[in-house]
């Protein structure tokens, strides 16, 4: 019998599995994708918000500012990249200069540190390359940049290595109670907990009604990103909002972790979770994003891609133990700021664990986690540690400065890359220039040799993204 089940593993479960790790529970993840941070997580704007967005009082508003302020540390424990750079809110108008002051307001009553409302000049000083037309902005110190599949990825890896089991290409498909216990059915098997803590994201209202709960209200709002080559990735240096509307926070331009710069989202309500780009809303995003930044060079753009909101009609977060069914927590309608407010999610969803289950600390969890990335080292560790593994001298990603040595490390990892994009999201081949043209059947050789498995069988990402067919002229020659 498992203390809890955790369904879905983006940022949200992850961090709740980190934060359970700490403690003798039994813990296990149920992880539809073949890997960890494949939905919503893998396609946001990768921003930590300062916490002047959501209405005073809620939920929303606390876990995004605690969420914040935890971010240095945390960041710094997993070995991940986080930048305060700040944020800027522009105003065109007089009634968007109005929305600032509101926005100011808010941020204050929410606890956000060292808001400041700066004149147009104030904004131009920083910012050279926004819009001449501006007048006025709303400046946050305190937001930054993530990396979230990063983030999640750590965050799962530390739960792992301190006993939480991670099953991944592991939908639920039905939920049983009985007895004061649940069994949660996957393909694979079926398994029996005291709580289940509901992280499934845009899919949330299905595990609710598995469950036989009420199902919460979820409507799919799509956005869509540019993300411009690193020529463009000092453009800005803070991230730059427009005022938000009824539609979300608006579209943003903002440098990346990684020194790209990225530019959307719009919000386009959809049926169904399709996150297909359309011409409809890159065109919608890029207009949007040229009118606070002119200067903009669009046709850098190396990726575009898109990411599914799990939006509601209410102002909060959906979270909290079902009122209908004991035992079943829900973690949904979590929209932005969801990324920036998990990590108090999980301290949260720990204190409602603990008012069901005794809670008493692992002796031997060991935090923290430690990643050789070659390219930020200097000259003489890079020697040292190609002395140590002569892979490390290897580059397999040339736009990267990706090599071999760090490749097979993530495969040694704790959740070991099965895909091409399970590499490229650990290690960081494929993120340049060429998006993997050239690294891309080099990396598929590294996994089609350390997986043992025929090249033809390594794919893309998600199950059935394969990358070849078979050979186009007949037996190898020997
Ligand atoms: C366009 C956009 C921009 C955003 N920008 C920001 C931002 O800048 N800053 C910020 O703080 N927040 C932002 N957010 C919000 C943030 O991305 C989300 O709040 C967060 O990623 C939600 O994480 P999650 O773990 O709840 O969901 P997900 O990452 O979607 O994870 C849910 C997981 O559950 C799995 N799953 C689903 N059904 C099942 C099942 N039946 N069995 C097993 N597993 C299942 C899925 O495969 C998935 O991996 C943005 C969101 C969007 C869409």
């Amino acid at each position: 019998m498992q203390d809890i089940v955790i369904i879905g593993c983006g940022v949200i479960g992850a961090a709740c599995a980190y934060e359970l790790a700490k403690y003798n529970l039994a813990v296990t993840i149920l992880e539809a994708s073949s890997d960890v941070a494949n939905g919503t997580t893998k396609a946001n704007s990768a921003i930590i918000h300062a916490g002047y967005d959501p209405i005073p009082g809620t939920g929303m508003a606390k876990l995004n500012v605690e969420g914040n302020a935890m971010m240095d540390a945390l960041c710094r424990r997993l070995d991940i990249p986080f930048k305060r750079v700040g944020s800027h809110v522009l105003a065109f108008t007089e009634e968007e200069l109005i929305t600032l002051r509101t926005l100011y307001e808010r941020g204050t009553a929410n606890g956000v540190p060292e808001l400041r409302l700066l004149t147009a000049e104030e904004t131009k000083a920083m910012e050279p390359s926004v819009s001449e037309e501006v007048k006025g902005s709303l400046f946050a110190p305190t937001a930054g940049i993530i990396s979230p599949w990063e983030l999640t990825l750590a965050m799962a890896e530390v739960a792992v290595r301190n006993g939480v089991t991670l099953k991944l290409n592991t939908p639920v498909t039905a939920i049983e109670r009985r007895d004061g216990h649940f069994t949660v059915i996957t393909p694979k098997e079926r398994i029996d907990c005291r709580l289940i803590l509901n992280a499934a994201g845009i899919h949330a209202g299905e595990i609710m009604s598995m469950a036989g709960d009420t199902p919460c209200e979820t409507v799919f709002s799509r956005g869509e990103y540019y993300l411009l080559d690193k020529s463009e990735g000092d453009r800005v240096s803070s991230v730059i909002f427009q005022c938000p509307n009824r539609d979300g926070k608006g579209v943003l331009v903002a440098p990346t972790v990684h020194g790209n710069l990225i530019v959307g989202p719009n919000a386009e309500s959809i049926d169904s979770p399709d996150t297909a780009n359309t011409s409809r809303g890159l065109n919608f995003t890029r207009t949007q994003a040229m009118k606070s930044v002119p200067s903009l060079s669009i046709r850098d753009n190396i990726r575009n891609f898109a990411g599914i909101r799990a939006n509601h009609s209410g102002e909060d977060f959906l979270i909290g133990e079902s009122a209908k069914v004991p035992g079943l927590f829900n973690l949904a309608g979590i929209k932005s700021p969801g990324l920036t407010a998990s990590p108090a999610i999980a301290k949260l969803a720990a204190e409602w664990v603990g008012k069901r289950l005794s809670l008493t600390e692992k002796q031997d969890f060991t935090d923290g986690r430690k990643v050789i990335r070659f390219k930020h080292l200097t000259a003489a560790e890079k020697q040292t540690v190609i002395a140590e593994n002569p892979l490390y001298g290897r580059v397999i990603c040339r736009c990267e400065t990706v090599t071999e040595g760090e490749i097979l490390a993530a495969l040694r990892s704790p959740i070991p890359p099965t895909t091409i994009n399970g590499v490229k999201r650990r290690v960081g081949a494929g993120m340049g220039r060429c998006q993997g043209g050239f690294c891309g059947p080099r990396v598929q050789e590294i996994l089609s040799r350390e997986l043992g498995i025929p090249m033809e069988e390594i794919n893309l990402d998600e199950d059935g993204s394969y990358i070849l067919t078979g050979r186009t002229k007949g037996e190898q020659i020997k």
